[in-house]
């Protein structure tokens, strides 16, 4: 305790395995103060280090790390899971999820956005990038950009837009909207981030792809982008433009460190040699893919050129959670299977990928996660990347914290009513379903 009696640190949580910028320490504990990590060390604290928590919390069976990023998701489509079976990519768009995405109600679409803030927490996401497509008024968006401010996490908001084909807007309302989404979010809010969002590059006109991209630099922000997810989409492209898609935006000029490539499954060894030197952003999707029938992305080929990687779990309606800790399993899986090597992928740098690189440090924000590993699934620990890597699922995660504040303690959501969501969303449900005529 300090002079006046108040203590020194908030939180002080020990762990039998804490993830720290050397490595793991087994066991390890953490000090949270205020909004940031004050202390992290191996071994046990001393007596005035218990004598300064406001807590002490002993996480026994459990992992202490930071969250797990999802690199993309749409959360519109926690109302369309199950919808997957049977339709490969563009006939499941126009027959099933375009016309239950423009019977989404204001109201419907907070619920949805609170559902999937609250499926990636409970998957131990603590910062999540969402692709939001439900565009139909300010207020749709609105709504979701309230859902994560009030859900305590972090995200960006990739605003989703296309000037071309089926319901496409106007490229003078798409720039503006963008702009003030900006000038309101980009490095100045503490949680949330705003980029620009254009649906694919088959479905954006080359000048309004430059123009966006152009806007997401002056704010130091990204360009979020589904890209070459199946071979009909490389076809089209290449018959339009003479080019494969990669390379068709390099030749627009916004291949670069301020752009995100969402799926890049069907990338030839040129594209990928592009995606290399200009920095670009591979965002790897592959339980969606392979659900879709999509194919299998070249990620050993992507690591091996160190393009920078996010693993992404995509909208519910393709596959079918948004569990992290699947898709890093996923990651493992498919592409040691594609390439007939076990040798390749290890555990321990598939969760450097689902971590971001992160690692508890001090001074750092205190976004971090307990993964309890004492249950038949994981026990007995002989590595722990294995453990968390290759035998963890979501609903092994304890407690969440995002910037010092329990999200999720001891299994239970803090920040909602989660009974009251579900119930909620049962219940809009049923009218959503009759209002898109399913
Ligand atoms: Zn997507």
């Amino acid at each position: 305790m300090t002079a006046n009696g108040h203590p020194r640190t908030d939180y002080l949580i020990l762990a039998d395995y804490v993830l720290s910028s050397y490595g793991w320490l087994q066991p390890g504990y953490v000090t949270v103060s205020g909004d940031k990590i004050s202390a992290v060390s191996g071994g046990v604290p001393d007596e005035e280090q218990y004598a300064q928590a406001g807590e002490v919390i002993r996480a026994r069976g459990m992992a202490l790390m930071p969250g797990l990023l999802n690199g993309h998701t749409h959360f519109s489509q926690t109302f369309m899971r199950g919808l997957a079976g049977g339709r490969p990519l563009l006939s499941w768009l126009k027959e099933l999820i375009w016309p239950l995405q423009s019977a989404l109600t204001v109201d419907d679409l907070h619920l949805a956005a609170l559902l999937g803030l609250v499926e990636n927490m409970r998957c131990g996401v603590t910062y999540v990038v969402n692709h939001h497509k439900v565009t139909s008024s300010r207020a749709h968006t609105e709504t979701v950009l309230s859902a994560i401010a009030s859900s305590g996490m972090r995200a960006t908001l990739a605003r989703a837009w296309s000037d071309r084909g089926a319901n496409a807007e106007n490229p003078d309302a798409i720039a503006a909207e963008l702009k003030e989404g900006f000038e309101q979010y980009a490095n100045t809010h503490p949680f949330i981030r705003y980029a620009s969002g254009p649906l694919t590059p088959w479905r954006c006109s080359a000048k309004m792809l430059q123009k966006t991209h152009q806007l997401a630099r002056d704010f130091d922000s990204v360009t979020h982008i589904h890209v070459s997810e199946t071979q009909d989409e490389v076809k089209m492209t290449l018959q339009e433009t003479g080019m494969r898609p990669v390379a068709w935006l390099d030749h627009l000029g916004v291949l670069d460190e301020h752009i995100q490539v969402v799926h890049a499954v069907w990338t030839d060894v040129q594209e990928l040699d592009l995606l290399a030197q200009r920095k670009s952003t591979v965002v790897h999707c592959p339980v969606s893919n392979a659900v879709m029938g999509s194919g299998i992305a070249p990620i050993s080929e992507m690591l091996a050129r160190r393009i920078p990687l996010y693993l992404g779990t995509d909208g519910p309606a393709s596959n079918d959670t948004q569990d992290l800790f699947e898709t890093a399993k996923a990651t493992i899986m498919l592409a040691r299977a594609r390439m007939c090597d076990a040798s390749i992928m290890s555990p321990a740098s598939i969760l450097d990928l689902a971590l971001n690189g992160n690692r508890l440090a001090v001074g750092t924000p205190a976004d971090l996660i307990l993964v309890n590993l004492d249950h038949t699934r994981a026990a007995p620990v002989h590595d722990i990347d294995s453990a968390l890597m290759l035998s963890t699922h979501g609903s092994d995660i304890d407690s969440v914290m995002v910037a010092g504040r329990f999200l999720l303690r001891n299994g239970q959501v803090t920040v909602l009513d989660e009974q009251a969501l579900l119930e909620a969303c049962r219940h809009a449900l049923i009218n959503l379903r009759r209002r898109a005529g399913l």
